[in-house]
């Protein structure tokens, strides 16, 4: 299918009901929706299996009945069918997550509409600022990773075809300043809004490293709560010491930021 003749579909990874293990509303029970493709290369990345959107790949739908296996790419109506299969009870707040899902503008915005009262939350890395533009209105809350140029390897942009919507024309940021261009335009766009700041620390930083990140946020959006949150030590990354994370929130505090320490939530809650 080409780019003019494209329904408006996201590749999907998986759809889920669980606990949101990070930032401002960890700890609440939501609905996520995964979507493939991810053009950055976080050195840390826990999902490293979301960045490319293979043929041979399906979407695993995890209901309480059982795991079904659909098609990749679906449409919004066909994620909000599969929302209502995974949730035990009541309709939950929807977190979309990746991948990065300002990838798919197009879906983000479709979804919206069928997801009638409920919240939606964007979870980003805030690499493409001017999709987040677009999309921003559709989201009751946005999540946005502050990243360290030295976690970031080269980005590798997703190669088609594709069978659904065409991703965001918006190019991954290449380089420290296209990123330091990036966070601050994300950061404006989340002034005034519900939203929060993840600022992921991985063993071997060290906590001046993130001062850049942090006086972004005190300068541009300063009532965006900040949570520093210890790498998990999965896929040979290495976590942080104690210290060091403190060092990273006490700096945070120096600059009149609100910072919490948190730790990704749903790992602690899984059995080993
Ligand atoms: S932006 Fe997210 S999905 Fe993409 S590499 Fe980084 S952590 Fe992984």
């Amino acid at each position: 299918m080409n780019a003019t003749s494209a329904r408006v579909a996201a590749p999907v990874m998986e759809v889920f009901a669980s606990v949101q293990g990070e930032g401002l509303y960890a700890g609440e029970l939501q609905s996520f929706v995964r979507l493939r493709g991810c053009p950055m290369r976080c050195v840390w990345c826990d999902t490293p299996g979301s960045w490319t959107v293979p043929a041979d790949r399906q979407a695993r739908v995890a209901a309480p009945t059982g795991t079904g296996r659909h098609a990749t790419w679906a449409t919004p109506f066909q994620v909000t069918c599969w929302l209502g299969e995974v949730e035990p009870g009541e309709s939950r707040s929807v977190s979309i997550t990746g991948g990065e899902p300002l990838l798919w503008p197009e879906f983000l915005l479709a979804i919206r509409g069928m997801l009638g009262e409920r919240r939606m939350h964007l979870e980003t890395a805030g690499g493409h600022p001017e999709t987040l533009a677009r999309v921003r209105d559709a989201f009751q809350h946005i999540s946005l990773d502050l990243k360290l140029p030295r976690d970031l390897e080269p980005p590798v942009e997703l190669a088609g075809p594709f069978d659904g919507s065409a991703p965001t024309r918006e190019r991954a940021p290449r380089d420290s300043e296209e990123w330091a261009v990036a966070r601050r335009r994300s950061l404006e766009l989340v002034v005034g809004r519900d939203a929060c700041a993840k600022v992921v620390v991985a063993g071997g930083r060290q906590p001046a490293e993130f001062e850049p990140l942090l006086e972004d946020v005190a300068r541009i959006a300063p009532d965006v709560p900040v949570f520093v949150q210890p790498a998990s030590p999965v896929a040979g990354t290495l976590a942080p010491t104690l210290d060091a994370i403190v060092e990273v929130a006490e700096r945070a505090r120096d600059l009149d930021l609100a910072v919490r320490i948190l730790p990704q939530v749903h790992r602690a809650l899984c059995a080993p």
